[in-house]
C-alpha cells in the first residue's frame, strides 16, 4: 500500500474564523497544501488579507462575510464557495469569542453570546457544510476546540469559554459517529496558549509568563504549528481517524 497523502490537492473547503489568528493561518495552510478555500468571517474582518495571501500560493480563495450564529449565512456561504470553487469536501470551523468574569457575577447575556458563537455557531457551521459533505459524497470537518475543554485554566475566569469547548469535543463525537458511514469524518484541535488577537485581551497579556510556565514546551505556540495538526485530520493519512480530539498543546495537559 502507498504512504497515505498528507496533502489537500484540488479539494474545495470552508474556513470559518478565517479573517483573523488561527482561522486565517488555517485557510492559507490548506491552500498551501492544495486546496481551494471559501474564507469566512463576521463582515469588517480582514478577509481581503487571507484572499490576497491565498492567492499568492496559487490556489483560489472567495470571502465569505457572514456570522456562525446565523443558519441562513452559513447555507448562502455554503452555496457561494460551491457556485465559485467547486463541490465542498472539507471545513475548518475556527470562529469563537472569548472573554471572562467570575461565574458569580456572569451577566447570563454574557455567558449566552460565548455559548452562541464557540458551540451553537459551531454545530451550525458543521450542519451546513455536512448537509453539502453528505450531498458530495464524502469529507471531513475540523473544529477548533481549546485545551481549555480538557483542563480549566490557571487564574482564568471563564467558565462559559471552558464549557463551550468541552461542548464542542463532544459535539464533534456526535456528528462524527452520525455521518460515519456516509464518508463524512469530524474531529476536533485542541489548541494550547497561542499567540493570536485573542491573547491580547488585557485580562489574558498580563498572564503570558504564566501560560509559558505552565506549559511543557516552554512557550506559546504559533499559528504556524496548528496547520499540521489539522492538515492531517482533514487528510487521507487520517482515514481511519473520527471523533477524535488532537491536543495541540505543547504538552499543557500532562502536568
Ligand atoms: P481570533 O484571532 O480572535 O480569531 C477568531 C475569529 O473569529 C475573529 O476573526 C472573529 O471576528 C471571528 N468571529 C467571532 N465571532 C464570529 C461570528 N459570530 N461569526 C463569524 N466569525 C466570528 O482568535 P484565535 O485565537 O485565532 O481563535 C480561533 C479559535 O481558536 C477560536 O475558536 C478559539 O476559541 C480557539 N483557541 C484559541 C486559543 C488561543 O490561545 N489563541 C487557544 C485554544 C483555542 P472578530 O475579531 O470580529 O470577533
Amino acid at each position: 500500500m502507498p504512504v497515505p497523502s498528507f496533502r489537500l490537492d484540488d479539494s474545495v473547503a470552508l474556513v470559518t474564523g478565517a479573517g483573523s489568528g488561527i482561522g486565517r493561518r488555517l485557510a492559507i495552510g490548506l491552500a498551501e497544501t492544495g486546496a481551494d478555500v471559501g474564507c469566512l468571517d463576521l463582515p469588517g474582518s480582514d478577509l481581503a488579507g487571507t484572499v490576497e495571501a491565498i492567492g499568492s500560493t496559487g490556489r483560489r480563495a472567495v470571502a465569505l462575510p457572514a456570522d456562525v450564529t446565523r443558519a441562513e449565512d452559513l447555507a448562502g456561504a455554503v452555496a457561494t464557495v460551491e457556485r465559485d470553487l467547486g463541490p465542498l469536501r472539507l471545513a475548518v470551523n475556527a470562529a469563537g469569542i472569548a472573554n471572562a468574569a467570575p461565574a458569580e457575577d456572569m451577566p447570563p447575556e454574557q455567558w449566552q453570546r460565548v455559548v452562541d458563537v464557540n458551540l451553537t455557531g459551531v454545530f451550525l457551521s458543521c450542519q451546513a457544510e455536512g448537509r453539502a459533505l453528505l450531498r458530495n459524497g464524502g469529507g471531513a470537518i475540523v473544529n477548533i476546540a481549546s485545551m481549555s475543554g480538557t483542563i480549566a485554566n490557571r487564574g482564568l475566569t471563564q467558565a462559559h469559554y471552558n464549557a463551550s469547548k468541552a461542548a464542542v469535543m463532544q459535539l464533534t463525537k456526535s456528528l462524527a459517529t452520525e455521518w460515519c458511514t456516509r464518508g463524512v469524518r469530524v474531529n476536533s484541535v485542541s489548541p494550547g496558549y497561542t499567540a493570536t488577537p485573542m491573547n491580547l485581551r488585557p485580562e489574558v497579556a498580563e498572564r503570558v509568563a504564566q501560560f509559558e510556565a505552565d506549559t511543557p514546551l516552554g512557550r506559546m505556540a504559533t499559528v504556524d504549528e496548528m496547520v499540521g495538526p489539522t492538515v492531517f485530520l482533514l487528510s487521507d493519512a487520517a482515514s481511519f481517524v473520527t471523533g477524535t480530539d488532537l491536543l495541540v498543546d505543547g504538552g499543557v495537559t500532562c502536568w
